[in-house]
């Protein structure tokens, strides 16, 4: 037997079954014409925001990356919520424009920009997160042709990085950013050429439960930007602290103590370096923001016995929950949260092995798990799908075709 990870707060039994943001799971499938299906509450968005406004200082503002979740309804639902957006890519920035969000609200991080990116993001008057001396050159380069002098930033790279990171984005060599040691010469380079100067990204890692590993890499960070601050001779406008606020996904996963980090946050904030004294203080968060606010529902299509083993054989897979599956940068395999949607408060009371519907031995949803016994018909729920799900997935693979999904 293998435990599945923690349901997230915000759902409960109604009638037996799953209900996400008070409504059965099997009328959303039926609302939306069939499974498989991504469910994202804005009840549960609305709560991590706010939840999150309560906690941080006034002072630090809240982006979205966008890539945690860049379903259009759920970025527009977020504009109404966080301050800014942080996106990584011309695709994202369209999404941006189409929902008529404020370019001076975006950022673009992420290495490889192509000049066709970096033209319609200074267009827009979005700010570039330059991540090296060469892209900013052409970012330069760009704003003289268009006549419009690019918004920049420098994204750094930091010799340091967030402890328990399920990511590493900082220290040592990287794609992403340009060194410490050499922001600097390039911050004031960028400054003479007459580019709008935006200030610093100091990222420095994704998805850790630890509220101290938080703290004290947020400490460095500020001490960090006050020191590059002072080498470049100018004031910083904005400071993107990055993020790294994780979610629970596996069994002993315990939440992020949020009023840990918020209070250590508004000590510094509070007596924060005369360099960063005019700064504007934002972090960036995805997954903290939209994960636990999505469910994926998949049907049973099949249940069989093979060597003793009881497998459910869904409609769903990891060409739409490649994460889930285990095989989005996960050395062990682990069972997301996970459970029969429609015998929701019904025992556990076998062990089944829950996969997709692809030719692949990798297509697990939920390994050895304990469930209520289910048939064919019934819906498998598996949680925390509301960030890295749907667009994080191959979903051309083998052609099923992609997921419906639903803002609610
Ligand atoms: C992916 C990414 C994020 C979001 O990470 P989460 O773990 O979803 O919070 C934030 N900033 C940058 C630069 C990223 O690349």
């Amino acid at each position: 037997m293998k435990p599945v990870g923690p349901i997230p707060p915000g759902y409960s039994a109604l009638d037996g079954e799953l209900a996400i943001a008070g409504r059965l799971a099997s009328a959303l499938v039926a609302e939306a014409g069939d499974t498989p299906l991504f469910v994202y509450d804005r009840a549960l968005l609305d709560a991590r925001v706010a939840q999150l406004r309560a906690a941080l200082p006034c002072r630090v503002g809240i982006n979205y990356a966008v890539k945690a979740n860049p379903l259009p309804a759920v970025v527009a639902h977020m504009a109404g919520l966080v301050d800014g957006f942080d996106i990584a890519s011309a695709g994202e920035l369209a999404i941006c424009q189409r929902l008529g969000i404020d370019p001076p609200r975006i950022s673009f991080a992420g290495p490889g920009k192509r000049d066709d990116e970096l033209t319609a993001a200074i267009e827009a008057g979005v700010t570039l997160n330059c991540e090296s001396a060469g892209e900013a050159a052409r970012a330069l380069a760009i704003g003289a042709r268009l006549g419009k002098p690019p918004r920049i930033a420098i994204r750094v790279n930091p010799s340091f990085e967030l402890k328990g990171s399920g990511m590493k984005m900082g220290g040592g060599a990287k794609p992403f950013g340009v060194d410490a040691d050499k922001v600097p010469a390039l911050a004031r380079h960028v400054i003479a050429a007459g580019a709008e100067w935006r200030g610093l990204h100091i990222f420095t890692g994704s998805q850790t439960l630890s509220a101290d590993a938080i703290i004290e890499a947020q400490g460095k960070v500020l001490d960090l930007a006050a020191t590059l601050a002072e080498a470049i001779g100018h004031p910083l406008p904005k400071l993107n602290m990055g993020g790294g606020f994780g979610i629970p996904y596996f069994p002993g996963d315990t939440p992020l103590d949020l009023a840990q980090v918020g209070a250590a946050l508004a000590e510094r904030v509070a007596h924060l370096p005369s360099a960063l004294a005019d700064t504007d203080l934002c972090l960036e968060l995805g997954r903290y923001l939209t994960g636990e606010a999505g469910v994926y529902l998949c049907r049973v299509i099949d249940r069989k016995e093979s060597h003793g083993v009881t497998y459910l054989v869904t409609d769903g897979g990891l060409h739409h929950q490649l994460a889930a599956s285990g095989n989005f940068g996960t050395v062990v395999r682990r069972n997301y949260p996970s459970a029969i949607a429609t015998r929701f408060d019904a025992p556990a009371s076998e062990e089944v092995n829950i996969v997709g519907c692809l030719c692949t031995p990798l297509d697990r949803l939920a390994d050895n798990a304990m469930m209520p016994h289910a048939d064919v018909g019934d819906l498998v729920a598996i949680f925390c799908a509301g960030a890295y799900g749907a667009s994080a997935s191959p979903s051309g693979f083998l052609g099923h075709g992609p997921a419906r999904e639903m803002l609610i």
